[in-house]
């Protein structure tokens, strides 16, 4: 069946924040094969209810413009089945699309899909719509794709999925422009993200001048060369340039790029003494120390200089941390973190104290293990001159790429 791809309408203003429902499951390591044949699509009132005969691999939905439409893609399952319309959907058509189901539904009324969670062991989808204007209507169509999980390495014993929350996940709705991806297709992704940029120069080094925004590009780019290099990943950089971006844009550009892993990459620093070293954080609540509290304090400014205010939204992601989709994401994160820290220590000056943890905004894609790197003092002046020379940044490079070639080796070897 052919279908009729409307162009993503650029966004005229700068919308602070929207809303996008997104349903989360347990972090997703490999591609199952699992695969089901619809049984039955039944539309009512304002829900959607697809069978199929087997547990399905994932879903994902987008919106289609002009007319206005809903998509299901399901992976690995076959189209057929019965169909039932009503409500909000006026028609429901099935077709096979890479090597896949393709479910699209003609909406009688603009609608956006307000959650999705699978049921009944992976074996029942339901997607609730609510019904919007037009223009949030072509605002939600801008925001791409939205991914539902069944539970991860749930067995197929038919029982509800336990493990699954729906919750929102605040975007950006200035569309995301996606940064280029480089390497071999089948490979896993990793983000890079250089922190700080434009008019945020991050930290200072109070006797050279040299910005954190300099630093962390150049050591992102030396990481992202050195990934190629190795062949067994792919990469992309959330900037490659001087340019500011929100904290919620930077993992928003990984998770939109499905990435397996992030790494934010930044220097830190000291008003006084002479603190030295390299540690990686990741995301906790409760800062593991006074320390990581205030460093916490310090890299989240970076969106209240861009004049956003993201106070209200963080509440609405804090509430979830404590789910285990979440768990399980931070539980890959400090696996990564530790790694680093073993393959790091023969190269780059680490503290004592390398992996701790605090609440950072830009690691709170509660479904992508995430990391913050900070890979030493810009206020030392001995990590400064280190942190900017080819040789330090290789060094960092190396210990990066070490830890990404071990981690993904487990994480296959696992599936
Ligand atoms: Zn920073």
């Amino acid at each position: 069946m052919v279908f009729r791809w409307t162009g993503r309408k650029p966004a005229r203003h700068y919308v602070r924040v929207s809303f996008i429902l997104s349903l989360l499951a347990l972090w997703f390591g490999g591609a199952p094969a699992w695969a089901g044949t619809i049984q039955r699509v039944e539309v009512k009132s304002d829900s959607v209810v697809v069978t199929f005969d087997r547990r399905v691999a994932d879903a994902s939905s987008f919106l289609l413009t002009a007319p206005q439409r809903v998509a299901v893609d399901v992976t690995g399952a076959s189209p057929g089945g019965s169909v039932e319309t009503g409500g909000l959907v006026n028609a429901v058509r099935e077709g096979e699309h890479d090597g896949g189901a393709r479910i699209v539904f003609d909406l009688a009324r603009p609608a956006v899909i307000a959650s999705g969670r699978f049921g009944d062991g992976g074996r029942v989808l339901t997607l609730q719509l609510k019904t919007v204007d037009d223009s949030d209507f072509a605002r939600a169509a801008a925001e791409g794709r939205m991914r539902i999980l069944p539970p991860f390495n749930m067995p197929d014993t038919g029982t509800a999925a336990r493990y699954q929350v729906a919750l929102p996940v605040p975007a950006s709705s200035k569309a995301l422009v996606l940064p280029r991806v480089e390497g071999d297709p089948d490979r896993p992704l990793v983000v890079i993200d250089a922190g700080h940029g434009g008019f945020d120069p991050g930290a200072i080094s109070p006797t050279s001048g040299l910005k954190e925004k300099d630093v962390t590009l150049k050591i992102a780019k030396a990481i992202r060369d050195e990934l190629l290099k190795s062949g067994r990943v792919r990469v992309a950089l959330t900037r490659d340039d001087d340019r500011f971006l929100v904290l919620q844009e930077r993992y928003g550009i990984a998770r939109k790029l499905h990435a397996d892993l992030f790494i934010s990459i930044h220097c830190d620093s000291v008003g006084s003494g002479d603190a030295s070293g390299a540690s990686v954080y990741t995301l906790s609540e409760v800062a593991s120390d006074k320390e990581a509290a205030k460093l916490a304090a310090r890299e989240n400014k970076a969106d209240i200089i861009a004049g956003v205010d993201l106070g209200s939204e963080n509440a609405d992601v804090s509430s979830i941390l404590i789910d285990l989709t979440q768990r399980e994401t931070m539980n890959a994160s400090a696996a990564f973190a530790r790694l680093l820290g073993r393959e790091a220590a023969p190269l780059v000056p680490l503290k004592s104290n390398f992996h701790r943890m605090a609440s950072l905004m830009v690691l709170k894609a509660p479904d992508m293990p995430s990391i913050l790197f900070e890979t030493g003092y810009i206020s030392n002046p001995n990590d400064a001159a280190f942190l900017d020379s080819a040789e330090g940044r290789q060094r960092i490079a190396e210990s990066i790429e070490r830890a990404v070639e071990i981690n993904f080796a487990k994480r296959f070897a696992a599936n």
